[in-house]
């Protein structure tokens, strides 16, 4: 409206002068040669004001056909990155709907509109994948892994592959490869320690396991583990391994024997006591007990291991079978019914019954039928407890870093037996 009065302004204004003009008079002459050509100045100002506007005219219309072309191209352009927008979010959909044909589809759509960029590679490797074209997917992140903005998601996605495909060789590769790409990724780390786990390299999982996440246990195992293949720094993985888990009766005994073997058998002594506090273990008992010959010293031994744990089952146990072997056949009485009729014993107690009535009562009818009774009760009783592997079940003879039979690294535990309803057992 407000230009309208503008031009209405302008336009009376144009008019006005050029009356004014005309009232004014005057010539406007042009000599060119001997020609002559005389206008009044109103129309050769006129003529003047034409001429401009029509060459402003011809200029614009030249500059507008000029630029048609790249107009044209900006707007396929853009109609081809909406289009392709729009089959990049159909693809997301079709993949969250776990329909990778349609996603394959929709992401050929959007890559054909928008070329290779590193949101299409890496929907097309996903799409694959979850078609099950692996190599398809390796191609995609193959290409992507060129790119210098997508190379981390590319490798990150071979890494996987290779992990999966149990191609260790080209995982530990790819891994160096994506820590040199983004340093410090804690992706990165967290895969290298799964494929240090994987490849059994005990030493470089404990390094690159993040400290929140390995604590107590698992990292006793770790370090244990670690220690067992490097001599040189044993020493100290397994005091590391006691002091992540003061009840893991392998580590304890790792250390023990070290200080033994260092000529200190008094510190061995007070390591295995101190672990025998935290988590009764009959390896304990046994490297505790082994230099004493004398039977009477066993049952002495057994005291002083135990006197800080006294009414553990293992503690009874060991306790009942010193005093038993030593011939103090009260003493292991107290000792094994007191564990017997706490609920708590396992198959090793009635067994020791057995024993202890066989030397009481000998081969007598009443011999005979206590032996009947506590075989009985054995039978029904909690197996003992023992190593086995919480993956598969397996059970091992000791404590291992890994399970041979399922391959599962770390799940070796000391399990079942009635002493693990006490809660001492070890356990994660
Ligand atoms: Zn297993």
């Amino acid at each position: 409206m407000l230009r309208a009065i503008w031009l209405l302004i302008l336009l009376g204004l144009g008019v006005w002068a050029a009356l004014f003009l005309r009232q004014m008079g005057g010539i406007v002459e042009i000599t060119v040669g001997n020609t002559f050509i005389g206008v009044p100045v109103w129309l050769g100002l006129l003529a003047l004001v034409v001429g401009f506007v029509v060459l402003h005219g011809i200029l614009s219309a030249w500059k507008s056909l000029r630029g048609w072309p790249a107009r044209m191209r900006a707007r396929r352009e853009a109609r081809h990155r909406r289009d392709g927008d729009a089959a990049v979010t159909r693809a997301l959909v079709a993949l969250a709907a776990g329909t990778p044909d349609q996603a394959r589809l929709e992401i050929r759509r959007a890559r054909n509109l928008l070329g290779d960029t590193p949101h299409t590679l890496l929907l097309t490797a996903e799409a694959e994948r979850m078609a099950g074209r692996n190599d398809a997917a390796n191609q995609a992140f193959r290409l992507l892994s060129q790119r210098e903005d997508g190379k981390f998601l590319g490798l990150r996605g071979l890494l996987r592959d290779a992990m999966q495909r149990e191609d260790w060789p080209a995982a530990q590769r790819l891994a160096r490869e994506a820590e040199a790409a983004q340093p410090g990724a804690a992706w990165v780390r967290e895969e290298r320690a799964a494929l240090a786990l994987r490849t059994r390299d005990w030493k470089e999982a404990l390094a690159l396991s993040p400290s929140e996440q390995l604590t107590g246990h698992r990292r006793a195992a770790l370090a244990l583990a670690a220690a067992m293949q490097d001599p040189e720094t044993a020493s100290a993985l397994e005091k590391q391994a006691l002091s992540a888990d003061p009840g893991f009766a392998p580590a304890a005994l790792a250390v023990a024997r070290r200080q033994a073997a260092e000529g200190s058998p008094r510190r061995a002594k007070s390591t295995l006591q101190a672990a025998w506090k935290v988590a009764p273990h009959p390896d304990l008992a046994e490297a505790y007990l082994a230099d004493e010959s004398d039977a009477l010293a066993r049952v002495k031994g057994a005291e002083a291991l135990t006197h800080e744990n006294r009414t553990h089952p293992e503690s009874r146990l060991v306790l009942g079978r010193t005093a038993l072997a030593a011939g103090l056949t009260g003493r292991a009485r107290a000792e094994l019914e007191a564990l017997v009729s706490s609920g708590s014993a396992d198959r090793r107690a009635y067994l020791a019954m057995v024993d202890m009535d066989a030397v009481e009562l000998g081969d007598s009818a009443a011999g005979r039928a206590a032996e009947a009774k506590w075989l009985r009760a054995a039978a029904a009783a909690p197996a003992e407890p023992r190593w086995q592997c919480l993956s598969c079940g397996t059970t091992h003879a000791k404590w291992e870093p890994v399970c041979e039979e399922c391959g599962t690294p770390g799940r070796i535990e000391w399990t079942g037996g009635a002493a693990a309803k006490g809660g001492s057992v070890v356990t994660t």
